[in-house]
């Protein structure tokens, strides 16, 4: 679901930058804390995002993207060929 589609519902309230679709949540979420960020964790996912780099997050939006419907699935993500495996904290945690 597009964040338009989520304010629409009403779920997205205030000022959220990222994109609240379920492939940037899921990488994002993974990549930094080890797990997916769930829908209801836009604004945090967005936090997280502004840490890290651009102030657009909507840079993050096609790699991340990207990544998720290409190798970070929901189940069984490809992490030994993800460019991300080195510095994700999902791929860490399943190494470690
Ligand atoms: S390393 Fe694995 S868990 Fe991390 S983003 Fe890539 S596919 Fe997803």
């Amino acid at each position: 679901m597009t964040l338009l589609g989520l304010r629409e519902c009403g779920l997205a309230k205030g000022n959220i930058k990222g994109k609240a679709d379920t492939h940037v949540l899921r990488v994002s979420g993974r990549l930094t804390r080890g797990e997916g960020f769930a829908t209801r964790e836009i604004a945090l996912s967005d936090a997280v995002l502004a840490e890290l780099g651009p102030r657009d997050n909507w840079k993050f939006d096609l790699p991340l993207y990207t990544t998720g419907r290409e190798v970070c699935h929901a189940s069984n993500p490809q992490c030994d060929v993800c460019p991300f495996r080195r510095v994700c904290a999902y791929a860490k945690s399943a190494t470690a």
